[in-house]
This record gives C-alpha cells, structure tokens and sequence, in this order.
C-alpha cells in the first residue's frame, strides 16, 4: 500500500515542482482522520486551491481539478462522476465547471481504505512519507497543521481543528500580537502561526480564546516560556538573557500589553493564560519599574 503511494505519477517537466497529488492526498487524509470518507470537488477546489499557493511553487493559475481527476489512475482515488461530462478542449479531463455542476465526488479506492481501517498507523506512514518525498522539513509541521492532520496514531484521542489557523490569525488581524509582525508573500502572511496557549498536547482547545496569532520568533520562545501573557500583559521571564536580539525581540515588550483580539470573545482566556504561566513559562518574571 505504501509503495503505492511511493509511486504516484507526477507530472514531471524539467525541475518545478508539481504537489498537486501529494496534497491532495495529505487533505484527503486529514478529512479520513476526521472522520469524512469522501469528499466533494466544491469542497477540495477552495481548500486545495489555498493549499497550492501556500506550498506549492508560484504558478499563474491553480488547477485543483487535475489531481482530482487525475490520482484516479494512480489505483488509490475512486471519482464518482455521472457519464458524459463535457471535456477541456483538447484534454481529457472534465471542465472544471462540470465538476462543479455535478457536485462530483471522489474518495479513497475501497481497498485502500479497507487498509486504512485495519492498519489505524497506516494515514501516518502515508503522510510521513509523502511529506519526505516532497517537501522540506521545515514545512511538514505547517502543511501538517493546514490539512488538519497529525502524525500520531489514531490512538491519539484527539483531532486538530484546520480552522483553528485561520480563526486565529483572523482575530488578531494576521499581525503578531507581540511585535506586530505581518510579513506576506503576495497575499499569503509568512512566518506567522498559531500558537496554542495551552498545548494540543495537554488537551488545549482549538478555540480562538486558546490561540494568539505570533511570529515565528515569539511562537518559538513562548512555547520555551521565555515570556508569558498575565492579565494581558506580556511578562519576560527572569532566566531570559542574551545581547543580540533580546532586547529588541523580548525585552521590549516587557510589562507592555499585547495586541488586542479584534473581538473581546477571542481575548485569551485567562484558565489558559494560567496554564501557559504555570507549565511553560521558565522561572519568575523579570521586576518591573
Ligand atoms: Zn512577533
């Protein structure tokens, strides 16, 4: 089944990258590990379209369709489609708009998802290994978060939320809420995440009140705890030192308030804030004049 995957038919033409299948197939896994078997193209083109202009290489146009229809031959994609749908001028897919029109479906080939069932490990290694084969490691974790899938077994008792990004950085406008960061590619923000305040991993809410919008730099050192948010507040903590780069990236915010949410609704809620102070943040906070 593996191999399988391993030997996907990737439209090759000198050296630029073509992730289409690749992640299509991460999506489709992220809607099987939340339960959704089969998927609609109205529901892929949007989703992979966005998946495509953050990960995939700068093309004038995208054409979520192409895996869509084209994985079916790969022998791991079945495409419910009626008979008799208008082709592209000379290719033989379907217009996108019949795909549309159609509402047409597609899901996993039955018995690759015979061998999902029985092999709960089996999402993971596929997506491991599509990851490797096509993307820098640098953004697995990103594409990961995007398709709402995690590498964990499906003994892991819970699922990421895929909106949880977008939710988040929509309440703080898709700015740091520190340092107010808001570099973009075109219209894509860059280097900006959503950080749980309390951890995925310690059973933290996919919700706004559980999220700030950060850089980078300040996702890094809050999870290490260099700095908490008290009532607000950002608080540095004492144990973070340095000469390059602390002053104007930590110690500049000290005792300041960060950037508001733009809804009093998603302002961090302050059971979360207290985790983060109590299990993450490293020691005392720095005095404050
Ligand atoms: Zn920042």
């Amino acid at each position: 089944m593996l191999e399988r995957f391993d030997d996907l038919s990737i439209w090759k033409q000198g050296d630029q990258r073509a992730p289409h299948k690749p992640l299509l197939i991460l999506y489709a896994l992220g809607r099987w590990q939340a339960g959704q078997k089969e998927v609609t193209f109205r529901q892929v083109e949007p989703d992979l379209t966005a998946l495509l202009r953050e990960f995939g290489p700068p093309r004038k146009s995208d054409h979520p369709e192409q895996p869509f229809w084209r994985l079916q031959r790969d022998g791991v994609w079945t495409v419910h489609a009626p008979p008799g749908l208008a082709l592209k001028t000379g290719d033989d897919i379907p217009r996108i708009g019949e795909l549309r029109s159609h509402d047409v479906r597609a899901e996993f080939a039955p018995d690759v998802q015979a061998a999902l069932s029985s092999d709960p490990s089996l999402a993971a290694s596929i997506a491991s290994r599509i990851l490797e084969r096509h993307f820098p490691e640098s953004l697995h974790p990103d594409i990961l978060n995007a398709v709402g899938l995690t590498l964990e077994t499906v003994s892991s008792k819970r699922k990421r939320d895929p909106a949880f990004r977008q939710r988040v950085l929509k309440a703080y406008e898709y700015r740091c809420a520190v340092c107010g960061f808001d570099v973009r590619l075109g219209t894509v923000s860059i280097a900006l995440d959503a950080a749980h305040i309390r951890w995925h991993q310690a059973g933290g809410p996919e919700s706004e009140d559980n999220g700030l919008a950060l850089c980078v730099l300040h996702h890094k050192t809050f999870d290490l705890g260099a700095f908490t948010i008290r009532e607000g507040v950002l608080l540095v903590s004492d144990q973070a030192n340095g000469t390059a780069g602390f002053q104007e990236a930590l110690l500049a915010y000290h005792g300041k308030p960060i950037r508001d949410a733009q809804h009093p609704h998603w302002r961090p809620d302050p059971k979360h804030l207290e985790w983060h102070g109590r299990e993450v943040f490293k020691g005392g906070a720095r005095h404050r004049e």
